[in-house]
């Protein structure tokens, strides 16, 4: 068994972790609604912890907007992982980055090659992200990573599970609450199961 905080640090591996960690700087509603990057200054600041952007490069609203954009579609193309499938216009918007995203090949002495951007600034950032995705969805990483199932949350989780299985971010809890809601409706449509 796992313990929560296991369960909970599930990241992706190697550079897919960044593109985890950009889905997840949103998630949940309502009043427990987790909320990051909401300004130019805060998406710097996230940007430059993250490596994909150098000190002192500057951040304007646009991009706060684009970043959201590709975000957005990335969550919706991650959901294809679960039951779905891909959206025509996530796929779209996606490809519309991908469009201004030069990439080249790099080697490395150790680890597999990766695809980096022949840009700086926001549009560095955003082609490497598109390059990370590329490179996840042709090593087999891409379809581990999902996103919660529970329609209240959908916060991007790593399915280390043997047979892919995995549907919420933690069993503890958006798995279990589902699974309790889902028992109240049972017995409520059929009181003398
Ligand atoms: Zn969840």
């Amino acid at each position: 068994m796992m313990t929560l905080q296991e369960e909970q640090s599930k990241a992706a591996p190697g550079a897919l972790a960044v593109v985890q960690a950009l889905v997840n700087t949103q998630y949940g509603q309502g009043r427990r609604a987790h909320r990051e990057l909401t300004s130019p200054e805060q998406l710097r600041v996230w940007l430059v912890a993250h490596g994909l952007l150098a000190e002192g490069a500057p951040v304007t609203q646009g991009d706060v907007r684009r970043v959201f954009q590709l975000r957005e579609a990335l969550r919706s193309l991650l959901r294809a992982n679960q039951e779905t499938t891909m959206l025509a216009s996530s796929i779209e918007v996606f490809n519309r980055y991908a469009l201004d995203a030069p990439l080249t090949v790099h080697l490395h002495p150790d680890g597999p090659p990766t695809l980096e951007p022949d840009l700086a600034g926001v549009d560095g950032a955003l082609a490497r992200l598109v390059g990370i995705v590329f490179t996840a969805m042709t090593d087999g990483t891409w379809a581990r990573l999902k996103v919660c199932r529970n329609e209240r949350c959908q916060k991007a989780f790593y399915d280390t599970s043997k047979n892919r299985s995995g549907a919420w971010c933690s069993m503890a809890g958006c798995g279990s609450r589902l699974k309790a809601r889902a028992y109240r409706h049972r017995r409520a449509a059929h009181p003398e199961e």
